[in-house]
This record gives structure tokens, C-alpha cells and sequence, in this order.
């Protein structure tokens, strides 16, 4: 007995980006894509990441707050992102 599957099965493109949600606004912060080398980036939609004296950080787009990042100490070649949301949050804190 031969199982058949059917030949045009397609796989969603969508699950292959990551999405980042805000920890203040759970809302969605920012997405990941693979890039060539087998790691993340971040899209080309993604808010931009700033630097100021308390480290680099990216406004939610949905909540206008300042979202702390952290940039990743691994290598690229280990496919981890270069940056990621940090686990602490000060969630009072708004930009304009
Ligand atoms: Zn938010």
C-alpha cells in the first residue's frame, strides 16, 4: 500500500519570518527574515534602531514607546539575530 500525497503542496512563505512582538503593547514590534547566510535580519518594514546614552533601542511603531534592544554578542554564523528585545522593559518610557 503506497500513500499519496498530493504533488503541488505548497509551504506558506509566512513561516519563515519571525515575529517579534512589543513586550510593553504585545502588538507586533518588529519581524525577522532569514538572510543568505542562513541567519536573521530584520525586515526592511522594521523600525529602525537608534543608539542613545542608555544603549540602542527601536519605538514600537503601535505604541510610540522606547523599546530596549540588545545587540547580540554571537557570531552571525550561528544564525542568531543581531539584535533582540531586552527582558527588561521600562514600559513608562514614550517617544515622540
Ligand atoms: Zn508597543
Amino acid at each position: 500500500m503506497r500513500a499519496i500525497f498530493p504533488k503541488n503542496k505548497t509551504v506558506m512563505t509566512e513561516a519563515t519570518l519571525r515575529a517579534i512582538l512589543c513586550p510593553c503593547c504585545k502588538q507586533l514590534l518588529y519581524a525577522l527574515e532569514p538572510d543568505v547566510r542562513g541567519g536573521w535580519r530584520l525586515t526592511k518594514d522594521s523600525p529602525a534602531i537608534t543608539n542613545d546614552q542608555n544603549g540602542p533601542f527601536m519605538k514600537c511603531p503601535r505604541c510610540s514607546r522606547r523599546i530596549a534592544m540588545i545587540k547580540s554578542q554571537d557570531s552571525p554564523e550561528r544564525g542568531d539575530p543581531p539584535y533582540f528585545v531586552a527582558s527588561k522593559q521600562a514600559c513608562d518610557k514614550f517617544l515622540r
